[in-house]
Order: C-alpha cells, then sequence, then structure tokens
C-alpha cells in the first residue's frame, strides 16, 4: 500500500511514540485521583507528574496549570469565566475564541490586522480607551491557518495600561516555538495536546496567580475548582510526555522549516500566480498557506486526497454551505481568493519525500486548470 504523505499537522498531529507508552501504562491501572487509597494516590501522581511537565514546556508553576478537554474548552472557559466586561479578540482568532466570544454574552469588540495578519496596535488603542472596563484581550499567538505570530507580550503591555487582562490562544504555538508564560505577561494561555503529538480531547489553562477563572462546569471542584470532573488520568498523562518531547523537538524546527521553506520556493518556481498567505510576517516554521487562483480548495484537498496526500482547505463546510475563511477575508482577501486556498502543516514525521510528493501533485492540478 502507498504511504500517506500526511501535511495536516496543524489539524491534529500524528501521536508520539513515547505518548501512546505513557497512555498505555496509565490506563493498565487503576485509580480515581480523587480517591485516597493506593489506586487513587497512583493517579494522582500521573496527573501531578503531567502538570509539572505542562507547566515546565510554558515556564509556569505547576499549580497554575487546569486540565481541560482540549483548547477549545480551555478558551471558552478564559474568555467566558475571566470575569471581563467586555470582549475585545482579533479577527483572526479560531472560531472556539469568537464563540465563547458571543456566549458570554458581553459586548465584543474586534479587532483588525494588517493584510499580512498581523493584530493592527493602534486599533487595539483605540478599542480598548473605549471598551467597558475590565477589558478581556484575546489574541492567539500563532495562526492555526497561515501561521502568522503575534507580538503577545507587546499587546500584553498595551492591555495592562488600560486595566485589561489578557489571553493568548497558544494551541498552535506549543511544541513549535518556545513559550515563557512569565516572559508574555499575560493572565491566561491555552493549549491543545493533540496538535503537538499528545491525544486528542485533552488540554489546558495556564493562568496567573491572581487571575480570576470561573469554571464552565460545576460539578465535585477537582484542578481546584477551577474544572469540574474526573480527570481524564490517560489523557493528561500523555499529554505531560506529549509536552517533554515537544520540547525536545524544538531542535528539529529548522529542518522542518528548510522543508516548508523549500516547498514554497517549488511552488513559486511552477507559478507565478500563486500567493503564500502571510509570507511577509514573522510565521510558525512549519505553516504554508497557498492560494491557487481559480481553483476551489475544496477541489484541491480532493484531488492530493487522491494522490495519498492530506491537507486541508481554508474554508470550512457547515450545514452543506462553504464557508470561506475568516481569516484570509480579514487579511483582505476577497471570496473568491479566500476559496481557493489551502494548508499545508508540516511536522516531526516530514519527510523531503513528503514534500517532493506534494510539489508534483501542486504541479498537476496546476497545469491541468492552466490547460483548459
Ligand atoms: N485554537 C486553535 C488555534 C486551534 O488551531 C484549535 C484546533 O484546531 C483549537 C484552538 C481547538 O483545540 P481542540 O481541538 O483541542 O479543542
Amino acid at each position: 500500500m502507498k504511504r500517506l504523505v500526511y501535511l495536516d499537522y496543524n489539524a491534529t498531529s500524528p501521536i508520539r511514540d513515547e505518548v501512546i507508552d505513557t497512555v498505555t501504562a496509565a490506563m493498565r491501572t487503576v485509580g480515581n485521583p480523587s480517591s485516597v487509597h493506593a489506586a487513587g494516590r497512583d493517579a494522582r501522581a500521573r496527573v501531578e507528574e503531567a502538570r509539572t511537565q505542562v507547566a515546565a514546556m510554558v515556564n509556569a508553576r505547576p499549580r497554575d496549570v487546569v486540565f481541560t478537554s482540549g483548547g477549545t474548552e480551555a478558551s471558552n472557559t478564559v474568555i467566558r469565566g475571566a470575569g471581563a466586561a467586555s470582549i475585545l479578540i482579533s479577527a483572526i482568532e479560531h472560531d472556539c475564541g469568537f464563540a465563547a466570544a458571543k456566549e458570554s454574552g458581553l459586548p465584543v469588540y474586534v479587532i483588525p490586522t494588517s493584510d499580512q495578519g498581523v493584530v493592527d496596535m493602534g486599533s487595539l488603542q483605540s478599542l480598548l480607551a473605549k471598551a467597558e472596563k475590565p477589558a478581556l484581550v484575546s489574541v492567539m499567538l500563532a495562526n492555526n491557518e497561515m501561521g502568522a505570530l503575534q507580538d503577545v507580550a507587546a499587546i500584553a503591555t498595551v492591555a495592562k495600561e488600560h486595566g485589561a487582562r489578557m489571553h493568548t490562544d497558544a494551541v498552535q504555538a506549543a511544541g513549535k516555538i518556545s513559550l515563557d508564560f512569565k516572559a508574555l505577561g499575560v493572565d491566561y494561555l491555552t493549549l491543545s495536546a493533540h496538535k503537538l503529538g499528545g491525544p486528542q480531547g485533552v488540554g489546558a489553562i495556564v493562568l496567573g496567580p491572581t487571575a480570576p477563572l470561573k469554571s464552565l462546569i460545576a460539578g465535585g471542584g477537582q484542578e481546584l475548582s477551577r474544572r469540574s470532573g474526573t480527570e481524564n488520568v490517560a489523557g493528561i498523562a500523555g499529554f505531560g510526555t506529549g509536552a517533554m518531547e515537544a520540547m525536545v523537538g524544538l531542535g528539529d524546527m529548522d529542518r522542518i522549516k528548510g522543508l516548508r521553506d523549500r516547498l514554497e520556493s517549488e511552488i513559486r518556481a511552477i507559478a507565478n500566480d500563486v500567493i503564500v498567505v502571510g509570507s511577509g510576517a514573522e510565521r510558525i516554521a512549519n505553516t504554508s498557506c497557498l492560494i491557487m487562483p481559480g481553483v476551489k480548495g475544496e477541489t484541491q484537498v480532493m484531488h492530493f486526497d487522491l494522490n495519498g496526500i492530506c491537507v486541508s482547505s481554508g474554508s470550512a463546510c457547515s450545514s452543506g454551505k462553504v464557508k470561506v475563511s475568516h481569516v484570509l477575508t480579514a487579511m483582505g482577501f476577497a471570496p473568491e481568493q479566500a476559496e481557493c486556498s489551502i494548508r499545508v502543516s508540516l511536522g516531526y514525521q516530514t519527510t523531503e519525500a513528503d514534500v517532493d510528493a506534494f510539489v508534483a501533485a501542486w504541479k498537476s492540478i496546476y497545469s491541468r486548470t492552466r490547460a483548459r
């Protein structure tokens, strides 16, 4: 059977072998971390070890890490539970941020970005001046669709000057750049295990010692009453191992950047009308968002799939309608350009041969559509 070429790490990363070992070992034991007997203490020890590991990845205190069911729940809890009077959210946030802001019932202000997807600091200042206080500013560290990085430390400084609290969604940054919660100066940082080689269905909130947080889920008061429900012990343990492995994996990012840059330069050499979205901004090293004018993203994704290559299109399909990427339209792309984008995201298992296969498939769809 032909090997699958997996270039969709921003959707989910292949789980690391070390993580599978940790998860399996945890699943072979019994114990609720809230039980006081030996089995319960064993489960508790696994959860606390993982807390220390995740905290180490972001240079935070273990006690400031709250485990959740993933990035979506983490961002929802922060945005809805930070006790803010208004929400300022960047125009390119993940849907979970926008949906949570809407659900909060609070006034929501959208911070525009440049055509490279970088938050506009002037607009941030003026929105902060008029927003109901205290505001919560939510700006992602790295974008999932085109990879742009934001100067979160500078944004947090401006937020503080206006008495606002600051949240950053670091789901796509973790494992791709080194993270320092303290140096970023944010009040809340959210993470997801499956984007860095850990299991799906587990994530975390990292919060500052004085940052308020109302639990989204009422129940037994686990996680110091910040997230109720019996902990996902195996998943959390796997997250801890994933965090450790992801830190080691940072040493591989130059190689991954080399592959991504070669992919982009070979595509540009084939076609002078291709657009590499956000390439003028600082980006995470593994992500490339490519517009092939005139060829819909879904058509491209199907073509790649037929060739055994997994990538994703920027547009999402819900209730039978294709929704054009809000990220690309926020950057000023027309809907007919935005709907012709695909996202290619590389990772620790990506090889030179994977890039060659992608470029060959891209060339074949491009030449076929241009020959008409
Ligand atoms: N935030 C960003 C930037 C993401 O890319 C994703 C996943 O696509 C999420 C949040 C949601 O994370 P999870 O899948 O763990 O709910």
